[in-house]
């Protein structure tokens, strides 16, 4: 057997429902806020088992979404929205400190 040299990402361009890297990635946003039909969550999933960086990608933004959804449903405190949507600032970036470096207290 013989690889083809053309390797664009990880699924390979061989996905058997039609739905590769791209659209998974783009249409996990939808499933994660829950508009999408049944079928295509099937899909979805199907593609996750088999390609690991988007069911990272998907497990990342899953876990956050979901979190986020139960504590406001237990009315959360809008200080600890702030502080997940700044942590994820943080792990983004490339810089570390969280404390204010400037001396702008915020009262
Ligand atoms: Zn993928």
């Amino acid at each position: 057997m013989e690889m083809e040299h053309g390797y664009r990402g990880p699924a390979g361009g061989g996905a058997e429902g039609g739905f590769d890297c791209e659209e998974a990635i783009h249409t996990l946003y939808t499933f994660l806020d829950g508009e999408l039909t049944l079928e295509r969550r099937l899909d979805i999933q199907r593609h996750l088992e088999e390609c690991s960086p988007c069911l990272e990608a998907f497990d990342f933004e899953a876990e956050l979404k979901i979190v986020i959804a139960r504590k406001c449903r237990d009315s959360v405190p809008p200080s600890l929205l702030d502080r997940v949507s700044r942590a994820l600032a943080d792990a983004s970036g490339p810089g570390v400190g969280s404390e204010d470096p400037g001396g702008m207290s915020t009262l």
